[in-house]
């Protein structure tokens, strides 16, 4: 059966799974084919889809509040609320939402069971509580690595390993003042099957390493990869250590996704895209063991399963 993966929009996301080369993330195939090989529909199917229109206990006149998602581990909600409405989440200040009143909420891959949404404007305020299902993670366990691929330890390459996160740092904290995320998300590349979830444990050479953060999408080398939603370039670079050629996009309201292992980068940080744009090619640079694209999605600091967000809009403001 050939099932055709569809970069163009919608929520039915379907998986080739006609056994295309692919590479990880230095995590390869095991006996036990990784669970996130399954076509990742069957996976929201299950998860389902959480939309709600909410009133909230207000003060005052209370900002209108509608919020749909994916409320799991990894996944987000979309919200639309008054413009500039000051948002919290957790008693953290999140900043406003957008002109709109379009903002976006992360729950992190170790997120705890709820999470606490408080709005206000001059006007009144409202609030909204997530109950934020457990993820369901593999374990990625891979041996025989290239030392310096798992625990470096030559001075010179750990001097460049630090100026190199010193930079992806600055954009990671990039906040460009927009909602391109409120379209929805489209796929990046036209994959052939997800090669490594997201999530899953790593264990690189018997040392428990951090958990996988990117989803691994399998398309051969040279394969266009595209903005899947409306951004802001804040960081474009090639031969990074790690992550090789790699590309970062600001959506707006803290939303930041990265594309990494690129064998070639065809913007510029500062550069905006439209969903659909060009951003570069599929490679295996960095630690890779296969051409594949690794995407990946932060939310001021939390880790998001990017593949969640496909074919969910924001309601309309
Ligand atoms: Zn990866």
């Amino acid at each position: 059966m050939r099932r055709v993966w569809r970069q163009d929009s919608t929520r039915s996301l379907a998986l080739l799974e006609s056994g295309t080369a692919g590479g990880l993330c230095r995590t390869r195939r095991s006996a036990e084919p990784l669970a996130g090989a399954q076509p990742l529909n069957r996976r929201t199917a299950l998860l389902g889809f959480g939309a709600a229109a909410l009133a909230g206990p207000a003060l005052g006149s209370a900002p209108r509040l509608a919020v749909n998602g994916r409320y799991q581990q990894g996944g987000f909600a979309f919200g639309v609320t008054s413009p500039r409405a000051e948002l919290w989440l957790d008693g953290e200040a999140i900043g406003q939402a957008s002109a709109r009143g379009c903002f976006v909420i992360g729950f992190d891959r170790d997120a705890g069971p709820g999470a606490d949404l408080r709005i206000a404007t001059g006007e009144g305020s409202t609030s909204h509580r997530f109950e934020v299902a457990r993820g369901d993670f593999d374990i990625q366990r891979i041996d025989g690595l290239p030392q310096d691929q798992v625990s470096p330890e030559d001075p010179a390459l750990l001097k460049l390993i630090k100026v190199q996160s010193e930079r992806k740092q600055a954009g990671l904290a990039s906040r460009v003042d927009g909602d391109g995320f409120r379209s929805g998300f489209i796929l990046p590349v036209r994959a052939t099957r997800i090669s490594g979830r997201f999530g899953g444990q790593r264990i690189l050479n018997g040392e428990a390493k951090r958990p996988h953060y990117g989803a691994d999408l399998a398309a051969p080398r040279g394969a266009r990869i595209v903005a899947p939603a409306a951004g802001t370039v804040c960081f474009a670079e090639t031969g990074l250590h790690f992550e090789g050629g790699l590309v970062m996009i600001d959506h707006g309201q803290g939303l930041v996704s990265m594309y990494l292992h690129q064998s070639r980068v065809a913007v510029r940080a500062g550069q905006e895209l439209g969903q659909g744009d060009l951003i570069g090619e599929v490679g295996a640079t960095g630690r890779a063991t296969g051409p594949h694209l690794c995407w990946r999605m932060k939310w001021r600091g939390r880790n998001l399963d990017p593949t969640l967000m496909v074919g969910i809009a924001a309601a309309a403001p």
